[in-house]
């Protein structure tokens, strides 16, 4: 989040109503402001939303959220049913075979004694480079690069170790092994274990919840097919549409040129019997495997209620910042490859009963050192004048459980 209100003046609009701008029109609620939403569609959520078919839901992007202790607080005080995963179990595929420790021994002996050694020099150009320095190479090509694959849907060379991941900084001088110990003494910023979660009914309900909350609120307004394009002349205004759009409403090119990770989302509908016993949370692609594929999501095997009895759902993610062309492929091309892809993998032979493609052009931030100067350019710049803020996924936290957290701070400075 960039920026600040100017607290002296207990109004604000938002424009956009996605998850960003849903939940900072919750928090200011509660804190006491009057809030205006403006959103250009018909509806609320934005990359959000969750399609019910005759066999269960098929969820458009994120499918699930990493429990934190103000998560819980969210669900609660929306009174929002969630379902915790029935399984911790999750899966690199590498060599076309599904492991739960994709390291060779080698690799592991590498990466410990390279964590247990080496010093940190700091700052380290890419996420790449810090696997390279702390776990090495065997590692990062089985371990980091799907990671990024699940989170970015980028390559490790592409990211920011910073801004992407800014736990796995290591201070200069120290090792892995001595930052993890540190680690392990400092008091838990969130207590409780965190569990993998989402709403009962899927990911649109806490979309509707948080919609609902605004609008039921006397001080709350949500203004649909209202798309903003020239900003409007108001003491607080919180800007929470894609960067995109966001650099064009406030003239900020730096804004406007933030790269996107494309990516398609599929959710299939099978019968059980025609693939292998699906366990686990899903499986990520390591380095190697088919560039095509990010990877998938076990729906049915992570989740209650996500297909009916004798079917399984599964949600494959394809694209990335390495294979964007598959966005221009029709829709029989993608069940081609998604069908080839569970055969290889789960011994798929039948046919899929459903499938729910969703295209995303500008899905997931490209969190690179590029975007980490454009966030402090900003800083200096527009979102230095008071009551003037930029909020979404693209300001420092992609996901629903990082955000959530930094909203927190929203009203109170
Ligand atoms: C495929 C995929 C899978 C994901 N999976 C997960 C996951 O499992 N767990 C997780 O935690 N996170 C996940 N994420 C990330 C998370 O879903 C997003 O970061 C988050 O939903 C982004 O919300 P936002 O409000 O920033 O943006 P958006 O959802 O893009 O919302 C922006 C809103 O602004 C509106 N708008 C645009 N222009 C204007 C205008 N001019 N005037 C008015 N309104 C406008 C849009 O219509 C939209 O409603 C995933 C993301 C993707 C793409």
């Amino acid at each position: 989040m960039l920026g600040r209100l100017n607290t002296d003046v207990k109004e604000v609009t938002i424009i956009g109503a996605g998850y960003a701008g849903l939940l900072s029109a919750y928090r200011l609620l509660n804190l006491g402001y009057a809030v205006t939403i403006h959103e250009k569609s018909g509806r609320a959520g934005g990359l959000i939303s969750t399609r019910q078919t005759d066999h269960g839901p098929a969820e458009a992007a994120a499918h699930s959220i990493r429990s934190s202790s103000e998560i819980l607080r969210l669900f609660d005080d929306l009174k929002l049913d969630y379902v915790a995963a029935k399984t911790k179990k999750k899966f690199i595929l590498r060599d076309g075979k599904l492991k739960g420790n994709p390291l060779t021994l080698w690799e592991m002996f590498t990466a410990g004694s390279y964590a247990a050694f080496k010093k940190s020099d700091g700052i380290y150009p890419s996420l790449a480079d810090w696997a390279k320095a702390h776990i090495g190479e065997g590692a990062l090509d089985n371990a980091i690069t799907p990671l990024a694959h699940g989170i970015y849907a980028a390559e490790p060379e592409e990211l920011d170790q910073q801004l992407a991941f800014p736990r796995m900084s290591i201070p200069m001088g120290q090792t892995l092994v001595d930052k993890v110990f540190k680690d392990k003494t400092q008091p838990k910023k969130s207590p409780g274990k965190s569990f993998v979660m989402a709403p009962a009914k899927g990911m649109g309900a806490l979309i509707n919840a948080l919609t609902q909350a605004v609008q039921n609120h006397p001080n709350g307004r949500v203004i649909f097919n209202s798309a903003i394009e020239t900003l409007p002349d108001v003491s607080n205004l919180i800007v929470t549409v894609p960067a995109p759009a966001a650099g064009k409403l406030i003239g900020s090119n730096i804004l406007s040129n933030i790269k996107y990770a494309p990516m398609i989302t599929a959710t299939v509908f099978v019968k059980t019997e025609d693939l292998n016993k699906l366990e686990g949370i899903g499986f990520l692609n390591a380095r190697g495997e088919d560039k095509r594929i990010l990877g998938v999501l076990f729906n049915s095997s992570t989740f209650d209620h996500r297909a009916r009895e004798n079917y399984a759902s599964l949600s494959v993610m394809l694209g990335g910042t390495s294979n964007p062309h598959i966005l221009q492929k029709a829709d029989d091309e993608i069940k081609v490859v998604i069908k080839e892809e569970l055969n290889r993998v789960l011994n798929f032979t039948g046919t899929e009963l459903e499938t729910v493609i969703t295209r995303w052009p500008n899905a997931i931030p490209l969190y690179s050192p590029h975007l980490r100067e454009t966030l402090e350019n900003l800083e200096k710049g527009w979102c230095s004048q008071e009551g003037r803020m930029l909020f979404g996924n693209y300001t420092g936290e992609v996901s629903i459980r990082g955000m959530c957290q930094t909203s927190l701070a929203l009203g109170r400075e």
